[in-house]
């Protein structure tokens, strides 16, 4: 999806002006793009029809060509597409338990998941409790304590002879009495919607009060996934979704369409088997993925970066009278991230490259390895400057050679690299009360 949407953007960047036909050409290719990758079919054309009474209507941003104002209003549909925002499992206050039933079809990842969960809100002070409520497959309820064991959880189960919504009831009890605050019970699956699946799990709801619904669909059922989405919200009810298996060679259209379907927020992804592959979900980052990071940081960087006003005037007046110190240079390494990571921007920087050794040509683009590189250069970076005093990071002045001693060692490198840093900073210190002179006020644009 990624490439194919890659090369329309291409075209359209290419372009000095847009036409009207223009765009309409571009909807199409990324209506192409959309739907191969499995993208549900009303979900397309409602983004479409979106995106293009947005680019049709508007003037064109400062700073951006037509071509990346259709880029930037194609990203903030798609963000706002996957909800915008990320969404935490709703859990009850103090300590009262918590009640999460997994659904989803056989395979899609229920059982691994669960213990991923649980993993995850053990770290977070949680004591869970993993039920076994799948009982038509005497090795789920292995896999459940097997995993349940490597996180260090608890699994309740009672074998294969008693109906789920018992398990469950009695699974409650058994919590109240140890103390567990989080109950996550693992359901079974069928291998297509039916009505004893359905039936079982509205059972489980009439039984015990389930707090947080969760479905688990399976990324590489593509449009499928969308559609088991819509049927369990509407005959079960659901709170939220995971879409696993978003690490494989899938498309990703279902972690697309499954908000704007449901109406449901995607809570987390999985990416991989191991118990620790369980992302947060964040739209943005999605968004991101799906357009090519270069896209967008271009596109960020063009339309002068959206950075918190006030930091940005200070910074701008330090830059002139020439103070700026390590503690704004922390402070815009800050900045960089919430633009969307660091990477992508540090490849179109021209000073970054001379500090990476990566080549200082402005805008060139990383491979993973390179920006994998340059984003260890960037922490080490950042933990050398937190190895300085706060006077230090005020006055660079200050670092003599016992002091940058001190500092490689707080930071665990070799001194050579606190001198190569400092004469950096220097040099960008340099470079940036020239820019500060000429910049406008108010803006800012990234001072290397
Ligand atoms: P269930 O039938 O819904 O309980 O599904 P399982 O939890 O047993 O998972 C089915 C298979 O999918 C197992 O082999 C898991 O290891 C695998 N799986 C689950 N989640 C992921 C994921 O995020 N990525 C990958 N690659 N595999 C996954
Ligand atoms: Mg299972």
């Amino acid at each position: 999806l990624t490439e194919k949407l890659q090369n329309v953007f291409r075209n359209l960047r290419s372009k000095g002006r847009l036409t009207e036909d223009d765009v309409k050409e571009a909807m199409k290719e990324i209506k192409r793009a959309l739907l191969a990758a499995d993208v549900n079919f009303k979900v397309v054309k409602g983004f479409i029809k979106n995106v293009q009474e947005r680019a049709i209507g508007q003037d064109v941003m400062n700073g951006l060509n037509p071509g990346q104002m259709v880029i930037k209003i194609v990203n903030e549909e798609l963000i706002a597409l996957m909800g915008s925002e990320t969404t935490e499992i709703k859990l009850q206050p103090g300590s009262a338990i918590t009640v999460i039933m997994m659904a989803g079809l056989q395979g899609a990842g229920k059982t691994t998941t669960t213990a991923k969960l649980a993993g995850k809100y053990k770290l977070k002070g949680k004591k869970p409790l993993l039920v076994a409520c799948d009982v038509y497959r005497p090795a789920a309820i292995k896999q459940l304590q097997v995993n349940g064991e490597k996180q260090g959880v608890e699994v309740f189960s009672m074998g294969d002879s008693h109906r789920p919504a018992d398990i469950a009831r009695a699974a409650l009890e058994h919590a109240r009495k140890n103390g567990n605050n989080l109950v996550i019970l693992d359901t079974a699956g069928r291998l297509h919607i039916d009505e004893d699946m359905m039936a079982e799990l509205q059972e489980i709801k009439e039984t015990v009060e389930v707090h947080q619904t969760i479905l688990v669909i399976d990324a590489m059922t593509g449009q499928d996934a969308v559609n088991v989405a819509e049927e369990f919200n509407q005959k079960i009810g659901i709170d939220g979704v995971i879409v696993t298996k978003l690490d494989g060679d899938t498309r990703g259209g279902a972690a697309l369409s499954v908000k704007a379907v449901t109406g449901k927020p995607i809570l987390y992804v999985g990416m991989g088997e191991k118990l620790s592959d369980l992302e947060q979900f964040y739209p943005d980052r999605m968004a991101s993925r799906i357009l090519g990071m270069g896209d967008v940081l271009t596109l960020i960087e063009k339309a002068g970066a959206e950075i918190d006003e006030e930091k940005a005037k200070e910074m701008t007046r330090k830059m002139k009278k020439n103070q700026f110190d390590f503690d704004d240079f922390l402070e815009s390494t800050k900045q960089m991230k919430k633009m969307g990571g660091l990477s992508g921007i540090m490849s179109m920087l021209p000073g970054m490259g001379a500090m990476g050794g990566l080549g200082g040509k402005k805008g060139m683009q990383l491979d993973d390895s390179q920006a994998e590189e340059a984003e260890k250069k960037m922490a080490r970076m950042e933990a050398m400057i937190y190895s300085m005093t706060p006077a230090e990071r005020r006055d660079p002045d200050l670092l003599n050679p016992s002091r940058k001693h001190r500092i490689a060692k707080g930071a665990g490198v070799d001194i050579s690299e606190v001198n190569r840093m400092v004469k950096q900073f220097n040099e960008m210190k340099k470079m940036m009360k020239m820019i500060g002179k000429g910049g406008k006020k108010g803006k800012f644009r990234l001072p290397f």
